[in-house]
């Protein structure tokens, strides 16, 4: 991203005026330049979940909550051989998939803030400058693995990925499908009626 670019563009023109009305109840944005609008949380331009979908207020952790937990984690995972005795490539891939929504997160965050109110423009280039790495480093690790945790619809690899803002689409996938699939686990081990009259269920309580 050079410097004379909006660090949030209009996402179907690519035009760097917006008019933000974040404040109302239904926070929406508009770009002053095709008048088109769109919802504060929508991503209009890429596949997958957009922020509401793949971070629903009541099941997903404050933000802040996670990234403490993320910071200790990841000092664990330093320790020599703490990645293998915690599950191997299964943890390093819940962790890089945590960090990276955490980040898409912030920078989402940082992102609706500017809108409002620009502020320095080099912190707001930051947060999406780890936002993006993040998600390359888990789309790199899921190709190293084989796509053996992807969940989601889309591959690490697909075309719908290689745009502006693609990688982040992918992270928000994968977030999503990762939960849902906990949320189903989580559910099957409560419900006393899952696994009952003889039926096998799988580790997140499906029938076989
Ligand atoms: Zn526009």
């Amino acid at each position: 991203m050079t410097s004379n670019q909006p660090p949030v563009p209009c996402p179907f023109c690519g035009h760097r005026v917006i008019d933000a009305t974040l404040n109302q109840k239904e926070p929406a944005v508009a770009c002053i330049n095709c008048l088109r609008c769109w919802g504060a949380h929508s991503t209009p331009n890429v596949s997958g979940p957009d922020y509401e979908a793949a971070y629903p207020e009541g099941d997903t952790p404050e933000l802040v909550d996670e990234v403490i937990r993320l910071f200790f984690w990841q000092q664990e995972l330093a320790t020599p051989g703490a990645a293998r005795d915690r599950g191997g490539d299964e943890a390093t891939r819940e962790f890089l998939l945590r960090d990276a929504a955490a980040r898409d997160r912030e920078s989402h965050r940082l992102e609706l803030l500017w809108l409002r109110e620009p502020f320095a423009l080099e912190s707001l280039r930051n947060a999406q400058a780890l936002a993006d790495t993040a998600a390359r480093d888990l789309q790199t690790h899921d190709l190293i693995t084989q796509e053996a945790f992807v969940s989601g619809v889309l591959g690490p690899s697909a075309r719908e990925w290689k745009i502006a803002g693609g990688p982040r689409a992918y992270v928000r996938q994968e977030y999503r499908a990762w939960r849902d699939a906990a949320l189903e686990h989580e559910q099957a081990q409560t419900s006393p009626d899952r696994a009952d009259a003889g039926q096998i269920v799988d580790l997140y309580g499906r029938y076989l």
